[in-house]
């Protein structure tokens, strides 16, 4: 459970609201908004550590896609939505996002244990991941986000369709996130006609609504002390 939020009106600071009192029952008390507010937020960063930050927006086509399979080519903008949903999924709730790099990481350092290859790439290999499986299967939704590993290296493509076809083998959802200067199709370091295959049938998001903040940004000119402020804002009551 997160901290309280000590200026909270609702607990004063205690992290507990009464419930309505019912005797002869004893008084019983819930996780005030404050805290649950707080393990979403702490949930949101477990996923993608500075996701919580992401501007807000107001809606977002990708809500309620959890549970399927999504492919979606955005920008930055991407971010925003992600986090429009994950701040609406209870605390308990598993997701990660995973970069194209870690995946090829996690697939080394299984060749690696198993003496096969001596790969380019070898020095990046940790043991923090023993291999794909331990990588994409734990959470309930893996999003692969695409343009992290720049290095080529020949096996990309099969791991990129290992990584999925695991996660599809364990029933779970799996959303791929490209970008649009740099779509996975051919030419790309993950591509194969295999990945394609993979990826039939999936729904393809190829433009999200670009973020613009909930509450509109001060205007530079009005930030000035005006005494017209006042009745400008009389006037405008209207609109
Ligand atoms: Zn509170």
């Amino acid at each position: 459970m997160s901290a309280p939020d000590l200026k909270c009106s609702l607990c004063r600071g205690t992290g507990l609201v009464e419930e309505e009192p019912s005797p002869p029952h004893p008084p019983s008390y819930r996780r005030c908004a404050c805290v649950l507010r707080q393990d979403i937020i702490s949930n949101v960063e477990r996923g993608l550590v500075g996701l919580s930050k992401a501007p807000t927006i107001d809606a977002s086509p990708l809500l309620d896609k959890h549970t399927q399979n999504l492919w979606v080519t955005a920008g930055t903008e991407f971010l925003s939505h992600l986090r429009h949903v994950a701040v609406r999924r209870p605390a308990v709730w598993a997701f990660r996002v995973i970069s194209d790099a870690e995946l090829v990481t996690a697939w080394l350092a299984t060749v690696a244990f198993s003496g096969e290859v001596i790969d380019p790439d070898a020095y990046m290999v940790s043991t923090k991941y023993l291999s794909i499986p331990d990588l994409v299967v734990p959470p309930d939704l893996v999003v692969l986000r695409m343009g992290v590993k720049v290095a080529r290296n020949e096996a990309s493509p099969e791991v990129l369709a290992e990584a999925i076809n695991t996660r599809t083998h364990e029933g779970k959802a799996t959303w791929l996130w490209d970008e649009p200067a740099h779509p996975l199709n051919v030419g790309h370091l993950f591509w194969s006609s295999g990945v394609g295959r993979v990826l039939t049938g999936w729904e393809h998001i190829t433009s999200l609504a670009p973020t613009t903040p909930k509450t509109p940004k001060k205007k530079t000119d009005s930030s000035k002390k005006s005494p017209n402020r006042g009745r400008k804002t009389l006037r405008r009551g209207g609109s």
